[in-house]
């Protein structure tokens, strides 16, 4: 069955974009390397069997494909490899949105005396977004081979698995399944946006607090999300490179049971947002943008953008309301949305952006980038408000993480301004709570 083309795109990674290997009119097996690093990046293949119908700077395109091929039908990686090699080759990057090579940051060994620990990353800390925990549900013993496997690459005494007791079922099947284990423990991260930051992490696992640019390296850890290791196990046990992403889709969709998010496992990589709309019923007539990833770090995109390794998800958001007459005063944040996409949402509602700050917490790393510098805990922001104020904010806009909300919004009505945190539109739409006051929740 003949669909339409799939665009692979060739910057699925962090560090500059692949450089093709195959020419336009080859025909390739799913899981052939297709595009191998230029710098640094991760190898690419491709996840249908089909032909090359283009190239660009951006993506391969493969036409002739068949949506209903194997899925274990696939070009496997050299059995005789190690499994540093094999999760090379695999094209393996951080599959919680990071997208750095994982075969990089595994390429450390500790000494025994460091007492290094590998820590799973668990914890679907964006609101809406289900497969990592889902997978949890469904085969958490491949998450802990997976781990083991890292472990043993590393050296590492010692395994986490971080993630919230708020799911239920798949905590106590994490709770049940490490407890046969005694170098791997279940910890229990705080309910909070961003609880899954790594710093956050190590602050809570470690109770250290890492600065700006500092690596969880540094505590003698490392951490990597939890789809990262399940590609891992599939990478040394079962040959497989990386062609297929688990991803999240909700929002204002026609399957209502699928609006608060429907988890999809497996599917090819470079798969269009349209054909996964399909298979909710397509896009409601009143909505609103669609976005690409969770309500606090998703962009929005469109029904072609396709599927990659990062991609957590698509959710389709309520219509924008309009703010024609609304005086945007604006709140930067790190883990949040910065204030680029803040001045672009305020376009998008119409209104007017008056004025702008950071978080106070932000303050540039070595490279000069700006970094909070202590991700999830506020420092309170009345004086930013008053300021924006000042400047003739009728309206606070921000998108920050979950202690910054709670001040604004406890601020907010005694100064006169209406809240909108960038998050409500999808909130809504897969009818999750806002994030506001803590009385609130
Ligand atoms: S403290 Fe500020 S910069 Fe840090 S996560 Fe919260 S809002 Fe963002």
């Amino acid at each position: 069955m003949i669909e339409t083309a799939l665009k692979i795109s060739l910057k699925q990674h962090v560090g500059s974009p692949c450089k093709p290997i195959v020419s336009v009119g080859d025909l390739v097996k799913r899981g052939q390397l297709i595009a191998v690093p230029n710098g640094l990046g991760a190898n690419i293949h491709a996840s249908y069997s089909g032909k090359i119908a283009d190239i660009t700077n951006q993506y391969i395109e493969i036409v002739d494909y068949d949506v209903n091929e194997d899925l274990n039908n696939y070009v496997k990686l050299d059995s005789k490899l190690n499994h540093r090699e094999l999760i090379e080759q695999a094209g393996i990057v951080g599959a919680g949105g990071a997208g750095f090579p994982t075969s990089i940051k595994f390429n450390v060994e500790f000494e025994p005396e460091d007492d290094g620990c590998v820590i799973v990353n668990a914890a679907e800390c964006e609101p809406s977004l289900q497969h990592n925990i889902a997978f949890a549900i469904e085969d958490f013993d491949t998450i802990v081979r997976g781990l083991k496997y890292l472990m043993e690459i590393t050296k590492a005494k010692k395994g986490f698995v971080a993630s919230k007791h708020k799911y239920i079922k798949a905590f106590g099947i994490m709770k049940k399944r490490l407890a046969e284990e005694k170098d791997i423990e279940l910890f229990d991260l705080s309910d909070m946006y961003p609880a899954g930051d790594e710093r956050v992490i190590i602050r809570e696992i470690k109770k250290v607090e890492l600065q700006p640019g500092e690596l969880p390296f540094k505590t003698k850890s490392i951490v990597t999300n939890l789809e990262t290791v399940k590609n891992v196990t599939r990478a040394i046990e079962d040959l497989r490179p990386v062609f297929t992403k688990d991803v999240t889709i909700g929002g204002k969709v026609n399957d209502v049971e699928a609006q608060p998010g429907r988890v999809f496992f497996d599917v090819p990589i470079g798969t269009p947002a349209s054909e996964m709309f399909e298979k909710v019923h397509g896009i409601m007539d009143n909505s609103g943008p669609i976005y690409v990833g969770g309500p606090f770090t998703g962009k929005i995109a469109d029904q072609h953008t396709p599927i990659t390794k990062t991609t957590g998800g698509f959710l389709v958001a309520m219509p924008f309301l309009s703010f024609t007459n609304e005086k945007f005063g604006i709140i930067g944040c790190e883990c949040g949305a910065g204030l680029q996409e803040l001045t672009e949402l305020a376009a998008y509602l119409g209104g007017e952006v008056v004025g702008a700050r950071n978080c106070k917490r932000m303050k540039p790393d070595a490279t000069g980038r700006l970094r909070c510098t202590l991700p999830g805990i506020c420092p309170g922001q009345a004086p930013t408000m008053l300021e924006l104020k000042k400047l003739g904010a009728t309206a606070i806009l921000i998108g920050t993480c979950e202690s910054r909300t709670n001040t604004v919004a406890t601020a907010a009505p005694g100064m006169g301004l209406k809240l909108i945190h960038k998050t409500d539109f999808v909130l809504r739409a897969t009818d999750h709570r806002l994030y506001r006051k803590i009385a609130d929740k």
